[in-house]
């Protein structure tokens, strides 16, 4: 049984926690301490949803703020999670509880005040904004979805409507992810971003099919002052992968991802997990497994520290390391 089989059959068993635990590499772990200890996790699916979810928002809360993770950041393909963020922040004080909003069509595409009342909403959890993902033209080109998504850039250049969201951003110093834009879309945003003097700026899944980056785009990306964000998720897709929807995707192994960290240097990364859909590991146990693949692919300790807690405290506006 590899780890990942692993994983699922004890998540596909009930008992996440006790079952992980019985695989020989989960028992070290507890041997070895906590891995995760300190973590942020950038990119967090939870219920409620309009998609099956396994988790949550107060029990992933919850969850990890037992694993001694520092923050997590909800994601919501369509509706906003600063409001939500704010709900779980006070049922679940222990850890730091983020949110923002997906620029989808259920909220107006690139729409400049859906920006503007999730940057507004009472709590201050709303930090984050995506560039659209599911709706992106080049997630529906890549995956063969029917009808017209929505483009960033039209004859190379940044459009209007996404510059108005740009100003947004800048205007309550938010984070910009990229979301399921193409490759050059993300590269042609970035440098539009910079120029506008936004400086919390992170490639979403950066390796994934969406957006799909090279490593000659990625240090592009870095020398933009963008950091790339890797997801355990992406670890798990593939042809062979356990969930049907999930094989439309290329895998992107943890092999790969430490050959990218080498390449571009881990000062230009943060970790996340993309869980949260039924059938999938829990977060922290997809964290944890992201995080000793990375090490036992020779990752430095100090290198894995800025991607899971410096560098992603740095955008969510945190203070030093943990
Ligand atoms: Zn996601």
């Amino acid at each position: 049984m590899n780890i990942n089989t692993a994983l699922v059959a004890g998540l596909l068993g009930g008992a996440l926690t006790l079952a992980a635990a019985s695989d020989a590499s989960a028992q070290a772990s507890l041997e070895a301490g906590n891995p995760i200890e300190g973590a942020i996790d950038f990119h967090v699916h939870s219920a409620p949803d309009a998609f099956a979810r396994n988790i949550s928002d107060i029990d992933v809360a919850e969850l990890a703020a037992r694993r001694g993770m520092r923050a997590i950041v909800l994601k919501n393909h369509i509706t906003m999670t600063a409001d939500r963020a704010a709900l779980v922040q006070q049922v679940v004080p222990d850890i730091e509880v983020f949110g923002g909003v997906v620029l989808n069509k259920a909220v107006g595409g690139l729409n400049p005040a859906a920006v503007e009342v999730m940057a507004n909403m009472s709590g201050s959890r709303g930090k984050v904004v995506w560039l659209p993902t599911r709706d992106a033209q080049h997630d529906i080109a890549t995956f063969h979805k029917p009808g017209e998504g929505i483009r960033v850039v039209e004859n190379g250049q940044v459009t209007p409507e996404t510059e108005a969201v740009l100003a947004k951003v800048k205007e309550f110093d938010l984070v910009l992810q990229t979301g399921h834009v193409s490759p050059e879309e993300t590269l042609a945003v970035i440098s539009k971003a910079k120029e506008m003097g936004i400086d919390k700026i992170a490639v979403t899944h950066a390796m994934a099919d969406v957006p799909g980056l090279s490593i000659e785009q990625m240090k592009r990306a870095a020398a933009d002052g963008a950091v790339l964000e890797l997801d355990f998720l992406n670890h798990l897709m593939g042809p062979d992968a356990h969930l049907e929807w999930m094989q439309e995707w290329s895998r992107i192994s943890i092999s790969e991802m430490a050959d990218a960290i080498k390449e571009v240097g881990a000062d230009h990364f943060i970790l996340a997990t993309d869980l949260g859909q039924s059938g999938n590991p829990i977060h922290p146990d997809g964290y944890e497994t992201l995080v000793r693949g990375l090490e036992a692919e020779g990752i430095s300790r100090a290198d894995i520290e800025k991607m899971m807690k410096d560098n992603p405290a740095r955008l969510l506006g945190l203070d030093g390391t943990s």
